[in-house]
C-alpha cells in the first residue's frame, strides 16, 4: 500500500492516459473501493484514510508490525495486527 502511494504520487496525475497507469490505478481503485465499502459500514474508517495520508496504513498502532495484506483484504481498516487485535 504504502509502495503503491508512493509510486502513485511520483508519477503523473495524469495516470488514467500513461502507459503504466492502468495497472497500478486498477489496484488503487481496488484498494480504495475496500476502504470505500468499509467506510459504509465501519466508523473507523476514517482513521483508516488518515492512516493512508501519513504512511502509517497497513503498520499495526500497538507494536508497529506490518499488517499481513490478506488482513487489511478481509480488514481494510484494521489497525492492529492479529497478535495485537487479539489482546487488544
Ligand atoms: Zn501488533
Amino acid at each position: 500500500m504504502e509502495s503503491l502511494r508512493r509510486t502513485r504520487e511520483s508519477s503523473s496525475d495524469d495516470d488514467e492516459h500513461d502507459p503504466e497507469g492502468p495497472t497500478l490505478s486498477s489496484e488503487w481503485s481496488r484498494i480504495r473501493g475496500l476502504l470505500t465499502a468499509a467506510e459504509s459500514r465501519l466508523g473507523d474508517a476514517d482513521a483508516a484514510w488518515a492512516r493512508v495520508e501519513n504512511g502509517s496504513y497497513g503498520t499495526c498502532l500497538r507494536c508497529g508490525s506490518a499488517i499481513p495484506p490478506g488482513r487489511l483484504e478481509v480488514r481494510p481498516t484494521a489497525a492492529f495486527c492479529v497478535a495485537c487485535a487479539s489482546v487488544h
